[in-house]
């Protein structure tokens, strides 16, 4: 079973609130706008979700520090007042009493930098998937001296079994190092325990890729799985509900090609971190294109690694092999 550590506890607490929100913010505002300029519900909740969660990080550890995506330079701009008063509006149903200046200060938080010990936090994966109504996670782990020790990912919609679900009760997925990979509903319930697949065959391996076609290279998917002999159709779906799936034996591998577009992209540690930990403790494995382990100790970024392969473990180098053969 999992060991009720204070670092869980707080975990599993921020990331069902987080969730929460999120969910919430979907619900009551993608109607009024799909893109992701100012205003947008996707900006209201990536800013919301990161201040609650620093909120909450600085009441459990405020020795610790917090490395996320979101900075509040832009909402302290006058233009952005109306802006920042929604974020606001929302930050206070779970924190009473906040105001404009703590929500920005507490966003700042996450400005920390990625050494020794730290939290990483994406508070909406999937920004795209979140304005689809489709895939998008709050993405939580903590890092000590470069490797990930907790990862958790909320997750709206999948459903407690880890398949997507939209409007569901949504799952939780955790992992600590050595002590496996858990799942249970977003609202509670029991913990089960998350195993990758047991494929080991190329012909019925599965793949888990990206939605948005600009975030990897679909033609040199298409060259992997032919070079493998995979037949399925790859499931496209956004954020790191990827990396849950395929700890929960939903799919065999998540692949992160570079795009064409951006040959130099190198991955952000909050888009990894949380959802390659799940991976590992369910049995899988998880290296860059190149074989390399993923190195968290390089800062906001994985400088020294390209790509991603996330795999259930049993084809690994056969499917390296398959990578250096496309040239991917
Ligand atoms: P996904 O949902 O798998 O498409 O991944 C979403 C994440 O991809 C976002 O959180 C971004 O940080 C990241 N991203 C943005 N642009 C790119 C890019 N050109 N290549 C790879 N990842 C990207
Ligand atoms: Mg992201």
């Amino acid at each position: 079973m999992l060991e009720m550590t204070p670092e869980v506890q707080f975990a599993l607490a921020a990331v069902r609130q987080a969730s929460w929100l999120a969910k919430r913010i979907q619900r009551e505002m993608t109607g009024e706008s799909l893109s992701k300029d100012d205003r947008s519900p996707v900006t209201v909740a990536d800013f919301a979700v990161q201040a609650v969660l620093a909120y909450l990080l600085q009441q459990h550890f405020p020795q610790d520090a917090l490395v996320a995506e979101e900075s509040a330079a832009a909402l302290r701009q006058p233009e952005n007042a109306e802006l920042l008063e929604r974020v606001v509006a929302y930050v206070r149903i779970l924190v009473r009493g906040a105001t404009p200046e703590t929500v920005c200060s507490w966003i700042d938080r996450g400005a920390a930098a990625p050494t020794g010990r730290f939290w990483v936090l994406d508070p909406i994966d999937g920004t795209k998937g979140f304005l689809r109504g489709d895939q998008y996670v709050t993405a939580l782990a903590l890092v000590e001296e470069g490797s990930v020790q907790l990862g958790a990912l909320g997750c709206p919609n999948l459903s407690p079994e880890l398949e997507p679900e939209r409007n569901g009760k949504g799952a939780l997925a955790i992992a600590v190092r050595g002590a496996g990979s858990w799942t249970m509903s977003l609202d509670g319930g029991n913990w089960r325990p998350l195993r990758v697949s047991a494929v080991d065959t190329p012909a019925r391996v599965r793949l888990l890729r990206s939605f948005e076609a600009a975030h990897t290279d679909g033609d040199k998917i298409a060259a992997f799985a032919r070079a493998l002999g995979a037949n399925a159709e790859p499931v496209r779906l956004d954020s790191q509900a990827k990396y849950a799936m395929l700890a929960a034996g939903r799919g065999e591998v998540v692949l992160r090609l570079l795009s064409p577009s951006r040959p130099d992209y190198r991955e952000k540690i909050w888009d990894q971190a949380a959802g390659a930990l799940i991976v590992e403790e369910a049995g899988g494995q998880v290296t860059d294109l190149d074989g390399r382990s993923l190195d968290f100790s390089q800062g906001r970024l994985l400088t020294n690694n390209r790509g991603v392969l996330a795999t259930n473990g049993r084809l690994h180098a056969e499917m390296l092999a398959a990578l250096r053969q496309i040239g991917a």
